[in-house]
């Protein structure tokens, strides 16, 4: 088992040549080595050197030195990045020899810090897994394997490197990062990895709220949603995350025909995701993880529902509060949901829909995408809610640093503005051809709104 020198990225293989030729060791590490090795598409290609920032600077004109706790280099080519990081050691290892110089050992072994070098061994073995701590040698074309990792590459096997227990206590977003790595590689987890991912599952609070937060929306963004949450609720971990939506998937009695739903909105998203190469975006995730009620309540109650915008809060709640989720990403959930109830409500009061943000309508037509993959929309509906002429052009991007402006009203009915009517008027042809694909539809620019 080896690596096709041919798929690795031209650019990385630059950065190391050129170590290379300055004496420095420079590997291929990380992420890319594992993908290759499995047969996948690498996301990004990294690189693991001896050289320090201050070298990598004088090496390459177009590297910026980036963290504030651990400094590594960016090198960028185009919009690309190559990560190159200088051999570090596991600062806990550290930490504990000085403490037992000290007599001050304490259980507490998170690690805080993260920003001593060392050598290539000591660098592979602080990583997380062992599929993640192989090195490549271009020049030999040859893995180098500190860590065990080949023989799990060939299982397809998570595993930690070193002591479980010791590890996720280091940093419990390794037990998070682990589902993400046996969800989007098709890998099982070594069953002693497993059994202390459920014991310090609690220990996730302990971490900081925004790496959770970021980890959660990684879980269900890159294509492997539904095995994600599959693992998630299975291991108590979506318990400690967002306790009451975990609550709501894995045991409200009652609910059934919404809950039955979730795995076929969660596949529908990754469905959608290898067929655009696209990620949805966080506001997405979190408007196709209570769609599922939103649309059972739309069959049951049609347009009664009372407070839309009341019922509406009450399903994002258990997700955006515990995960404390951006004001943008929870405007724009609760915005798409408004949007998504018209689509579903559009066979029994077709209207039209208006969107005038430019990140709602690219979200919109994404998660239209998976609505039809999942309710039985007709498309009589979905011409009832296709685009015709753009009529409403998405406003200027916000300035940097600036809230886009919300298009959210809370407690409103409807905050859907209905345009004038000779703006939408009839002879603007929809760009619906009618031809059995929702393709042309959902793919079209959204806009005109009228019922
Ligand atoms: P992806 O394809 O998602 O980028 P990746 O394996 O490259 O997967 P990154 O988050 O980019 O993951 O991290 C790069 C490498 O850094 C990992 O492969 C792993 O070796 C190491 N690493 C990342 N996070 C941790 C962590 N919390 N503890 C130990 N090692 C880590
Ligand atoms: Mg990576």
């Amino acid at each position: 088992m080896t690596i096709d020198v041919n798929k690795i990225d031209p650019d990385a293989l630059k950065v190391v040549q050129r170590l290379r030729r300055c004496d420095h060791l420079a590997y291929l590490v990380g992420g890319c080595v594992r993908d290759l090795l499995l047969g996948r598409a690498p996301k990004d290609f990294d690189v693991a050197t001896d050289a320090t920032p201050p070298d990598l600077r004088r090496l390459f004109r177009n590297c910026r030195i980036i963290g504030r706790r651990f400094r590594l280099a960016h090198i960028f080519f185009g919009p690309k990045i190559i990560e190159t990081s200088t051999f570090r050691d596991n600062p806990r290892e550290i930490e504990e020899g000085q403490e037992r110089e000290t007599g001050t050992e304490s259980d507490d072994i998170l690690i805080r810090r993260d920003n001593v070098f060392g050598t290539a061994e000591q660098d592979a073995r602080r990583r997380d897994f062992t599929i993640n701590g192989l090195f490549f040698d271009t020049d030999k074309n040859e893995v180098i394997d500190y860590v065990n990792g080949m023989p799990d590459i060939e299982a397809r096997l998570v595993r930690t490197i070193g002591d479980p227990d010791i590890r996720f206590r280091e940093d419990p977003i390794r037990i998070l990062r682990a589902v993400k790595f046996a969800a989007r590689c098709e890998l099982q987890i070594e069953p002693e990895t497993q059994r202390r991912m459920i014991e310090h599952a609690y220990e996730i609070e302990k971490s900081a709220p925004a790496r959770v937060t970021e980890e959660f929306f990684r879980l269900l963004r890159m294509g492997a949603a539904k095995r994600s949450m599959e693992l998630l609720a299975e291991m108590g971990l979506l318990q400690v995350m967002v306790p009451e939506f975990a609550n709501w998937v894995t045991q409200t009695p009652g609910e059934d025909a919404a809950r039955e739903r979730l795995p076929r909105y969660l596949d529908a998203l990754d469905v959608v995701f290898r067929e655009t190469q696209t990620a949805p975006s966080n506001a997405v995730v979190v408007a196709a993880l209570v769609l599922p009620r939103l649309a059972v309540s739309v069959e049951q109650d049609g347009d009664n529902q009372r407070d839309m915008g009341d019922f509406i809060n009450q399903l994002v709640s258990p997700i955006l509060i515990p995960l404390r989720a951006s004001r943008r990403d929870s405007d724009n959930a609760r915005q798409l949901l408004l949007l998504a109830r018209n689509v579903l409500l559009a066979e029994k009061r077709p209207r039209r829909l208006r969107v005038n943000h430019r990140d709602l309508r690219t979200d919109l037509d994404f998660l239209l995408k998976v609505i039809a993959r999942v309710e039985p929309i007709s498309e009589a509906a979905l011409v009832a809610i296709a685009p015709e002429a753009p009529v409403v052009t998405t406003p200027a991007a916000p300035r940097r640093g600036r809230e886009p402006r919300s298009l959210w009203q809370p407690g409103a009915m409807s905050p859907i503005p209905v345009l004038p009517r000779a703006l939408t008027s009839s002879r603007r042809r929809p760009a619906f051809e009618g031809t059995g694909a929702f393709g042309s539809v959902l793919s079209g620019p959204f806009c005109a709104a009228v019922d």
